[in-house]
C-alpha cells in the first residue's frame, strides 16, 4: 500500500489542540512544538515559568513524529572523523554528549510514563572488509567504560530507584533517593570519562628510582 502520510499516524493520529485565546504575556514564548520546543516548555513550566508554545502545524507534525524512532547515541561521523575535525578531547566530549542525550530520553520516557513501545534492542555494527574492521577498532577511543558496563549489565543503577521513578512504594516519602541518584551520576560520570583505548594503553613506565651515590674507597692491603 502506498501512502503519502506517515504510516504510524494511522494508529497515533495527530491531534490539534482546541484553539485558546493567547495570553497577553508569558515568561517564555517558544516557536515550534516538536521535541525541542516541547522538551524546553515542559522543563520551564515545571520550574514555575509561564510558557506559550506556538506552531504553524499540529504539535509534532514536523520531524518529531515522522522519524524512524531510532534512539542510538551514535553520531553519523564516528570518533575517527570527529577527532580529525575537532581534536581528540572534543571528539570524545561530543560523543559523550550524544550518549547523555540518549540517556536523558530514556529517563524522560520512564519518568513521564510515556507509552511508546520503547525497547532497547541493541545494535550490531558489522565489519564486512578489513578496512571496516580497522575503522571500528580505531574507535576504541570513543567507547567509554560506562558503555561497556551497560552493554553487559544494562543501565547502571546503584539502586532501582536511582534509574527510574515508580519502582518503590515509599518513593514519595523517601529522603535518600535524591542522594542515591547523585552517587549514581558521579559513578556514571567517572566511568564515562575513561575510554576503552585508555584502558588498553600500555601503562606508563614507573618513575626511575631516586639514586644516591655512596662514596666507596677500597682500602689497600
Ligand atoms: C524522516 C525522518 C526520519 C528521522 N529519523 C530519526 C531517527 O530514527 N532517530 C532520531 O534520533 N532522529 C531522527 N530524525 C530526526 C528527528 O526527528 C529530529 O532531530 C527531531 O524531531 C527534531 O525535533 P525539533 O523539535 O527540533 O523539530 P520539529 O519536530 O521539526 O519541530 C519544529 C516545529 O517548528 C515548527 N515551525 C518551524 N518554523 C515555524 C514558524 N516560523 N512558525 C511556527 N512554527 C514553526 C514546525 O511546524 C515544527 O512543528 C528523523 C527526521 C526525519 C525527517
Amino acid at each position: 500500500m502506498r501512502k503519502n502520510d506517515v504510516y504510524w499516524w494511522s494508529d497515533a493520529p495527530l491531534t490539534a489542540p482546541e484553539p485558546k485565546p493567547v495570553p497577553a504575556a508569558a515568561d517564555v514564548v517558544i516557536v515550534g512544538a516538536g521535541y525541542t520546543g516541547l522538551a524546553a516548555a515542559i522543563r520551564l513550566a515545571r520550574a514555575g515559568r509561564s510558557v506559550q508554545v506556538f506552531d504553524r502545524q499540529r504539535p509534532g507534525e514536523g520531524a518529531s513524529t515522522r522519524n524512524g524512532g531510532i534512539t542510538s547515541g551514535n553520531l553519523r561521523p564516528g570518533h575517527a572523523e570527529l577527532a580529525k575535525r575537532f581534536g581528540e578531547d572534543r571528539a570524545v566530549a561530543i560523543l559523550a554528549e550524544a550518549k547523555a542525550a540518549r540517556e536523558d530520553l530514556y529517563r524522560f520516557i520512564a519518568e513521564e510514563r510515556i507509552d511508546c513501545d520503547f525497547a532497547l534492542t541493541g545494535r550490531f555494527s558489522g565489519a564486512s572488509a578489513p578496512g571496516d574492521y580497522d575503522r571500528l577498532a580505531r574507535d576504541a577511543g570513543a567507547i567509554s567504560l560506562v558503555e561497556i558496563v551497560e552493554a553487559m549489565e544494562g543501565p547502571l543503577g546503584m539502586t532501582e530507584c536511582s534509574l527510574h521513578a515508580g519502582n518503590c512504594g515509599i518513593e514519595q516519602s523517601c529522603g535518600v533517593r535524591a542522594n542515591w541518584r547523585r552517587i549514581n551520576d558521579v559513578v556514571v560520570e567517572a566511568l564515562r570519562s575513561v575510554t576503552l583505548a585508555q584502558m588498553l594503553a600500555a601503562p606508563a613506565p614507573p618513575p626511575e628510582p631516586e639514586t644516591r651515590r655512596i662514596a666507596l674507597h677500597l682500602a689497600n692491603a
